[in-house]
C-alpha cells in the first residue's frame, strides 16, 4: 500500500472522525455508491461521500474522497484518527508531531493542530493531519519531509482561521456575549467556514496530492540488485585476527569506498567483497591498492584512511573481533548490517533533490560515512533502470 493522507477533526458531536484522505491509484475510481455510512454535521462536512476530487500525472491519479473507497482501509484511517486525536494526543497548546503504529494497524505520523473558533468550547477545534502507511520503515525514512509540509500546511489553515477570528471578535466579543448568554447551541461550523475559504478542501487536496508525488513517499522495488547471499564471514574473522592492524584498515576502506585492489590472489579479495551488498566493480581511474604477501600481508596505498573509518566499518571490525559473538551468529549480524547500509544510501538515492540534509541526519548518517555512500550511490545510479 502506498501511504493515504488524511485531514481528521474532533467533532464536538460525532468525536474523532475523518473528513477527508488522498491516495494514489493507476486508474480513475469507479462510480460506485459508498457501501459505507458515516455520521455527518456541519463541522465534519468536507466533500460529498458520493464526490471525488482528482489530479492526475502521466502515470497516477490522486483521489481525495470523504473516506476512503476501500473498506479495511476506511477502518484502519478511523482507528488511526481516533489515536491521533485522543490517545495519543500531544498536549502542547500547539499541537505536535509523533508516530504510533503496529504491522496490524498500519504505521502512522500525525500531526495535530487547533484552529482559534470564536463558537467552539474552549475558543478552539482541534484537528490532525495523518500519513498511513503499511512500512515502517518507508514511513519514517519520510518524516522530515512529511512534518515540514505538514508545518505549512497547518501554519496557512491557521493564519485563515485567526483572521476569520480577528474579524469576527471585533464585531462583536464572544467572550462577553457567552458571560451574558452562555455558550451557543448550534455553533458547529465546517472548515470553509472557519478559514473562510469556500474551496479549501480544493486546496488541501493540491497539497496532499504533491505531497503523495514527492520521491520519498512513493514506494519503489529494487532494482537490479537481488538480495544478497548470506556469505560467510569467517575467513574474514580470520584475517581480522592475523593481520596486521593498518593493512587490514586499509583493505576494507578501498573495497568500501570503491577503491580497486591488485592482488596476486583473487581469493583474498574476494573474501573482503562481503562488506558489499553485492559484487559491484571498483571505481576506475583511481589510485589502487596493491596488496602483497611477504611473510604477511602488506597494503600498499598512497592515499590516507580517514581518522574515523566509515560506521559500517567500525561496527565491522568490532563484531569480527568480539570473541563473545560466535561464528554462527556473526554471519547473519553483519549481512544484516550491510543490507541497513544498502537501504540508507537506497532512500537517499531515491529523495536526492528533498531535504537531504535532514533525511540524513533522520538516518544516522555522518561525514565519514560520505566516501561509502557516495560509491555505493554511484553503483546504485549505474542499476538505475530509468538512466538507462
Ligand atoms: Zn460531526
Amino acid at each position: 500500500m502506498d501511504g493515504i493522507l488524511a485531514l481528521c477533526h474532533f467533532c464536538e458531536t460525532h468525536g474523532p472522525c475523518v473528513i477527508s484522505c488522498t491516495q494514489r491509484s493507476k486508474e480513475e475510481p469507479v462510480q460506485t455508491p459508498h457501501s459505507l455510512t458515516v455520521p455527518w454535521c456541519e463541522a465534519c462536512q468536507s466533500i460529498d461521500l458520493s464526490q471525488a476530487l482528482l489530479s492526475r500525472d502521466s502515470k497516477t491519479c490522486y483521489i481525495t474522497t470523504r473516506i476512503p473507497q476501500q473498506q479495511d482501509l476506511a477502518f484502519l484511517l478511523k482507528q488511526a484518527a481516533i489515536r491521533s486525536l485522543s490517545c495519543e494526543e500531544e498536549t502542547s497548546k500547539d499541537g505536535g508531531t509523533l508516530y504510533f503504529g503496529d504491522n496490524e494497524r498500519g504505521h502512522v505520523i500525525s500531526h495535530t493542530f487547533i484552529l482559534r473558533d470564536s463558537l467552539a468550547r474552549g475558543f478552539h477545534r482541534k484537528y490532525s493531519i495523518l500519513m498511513l502507511m503499511r512500512d515502517k520503515i518507508h514511513l519514517l525514512n519520510s518524516w522530515p519531509m512529511l512534518v515540514s509540509h505538514m508545518h505549512e500546511l497547518v501554519k496557512e489553515l491557521q493564519m485563515q482561521a485567526d483572521a476569520v477570528n480577528n474579524a469576527e471578535q471585533s464585531q462583536m466579543p464572544q467572550r462577553v456575549v457567552r458571560q451574558s448568554q452562555g455558550t451557543p447551541r448550534n455553533n458547529a461550523r465546517s472548515l470553509s467556514q472557519l478559514t473562510g475559504q469556500p474551496a479549501v478542501f480544493g486546496h488541501i487536496h493540491l497539497w496532499f496530492t504533491w505531497m503523495l508525488s514527492c520521491e520519498t513517499i512513493v514506494e519503489k522495488p529494487i532494482f537490479g540488485l537481488p538480495m544478497p547471499d548470506l556469505q560467510s564471514l569467517l575467513s574474514l574473522r580470520e584475517l581480522a585476527l592475523n593481520w596486521d592492524v593498518e593493512a587490514f584498515r586499509i583493505v576494507c576502506f578501498c573495497v568500501v569506498t570503491g577503491i580497486p585492489i591488485v592482488s596476486e590472489s583473487t581469493e583474498i579479495v574476494e573474501v573482503f567483497q562481503v562488506l558489499l551488498p553485492t559484487k559491484w566493480p571498483p571505481l576506475q581511474n583511481t589510485n589502487k591498492c596493491i596488496l602483497t604477501n611477504h611473510n604477511g600481508w602488506i597494503a600498499e596505498w598512497s592515499g590516507e584512511l580517514p581518522t574515523k573509518l566509515p560506521t559500517l566499518l567500525s561496527i565491522v571490525e568490532k563484531a569480527l573481533k568480539n570473541e563473545h559473538l560466535p561464528d554462527s551468529a556473526l554471519t547473519p549480524y553483519i549481512n544484516g548490517v550491510v543490507l541497513r547500509w544498502f537501504h540508507i544510501v537506497q532512500s537517499l538515492y531515491w529523495s536526492k533533490n528533498s531535504n537531504n540534509n535532514q533525511l540524513m541526519q533522520a538516518l544516522g548518517v555522518q561525514s565519514h560515512d560520505m566516501p561509502l555512500i557516495n560509491y555505493w550511490s554511484y553503483r546504485l545510479s549505474q542499476n538505475d533502470p530509468k538512466k538507462e
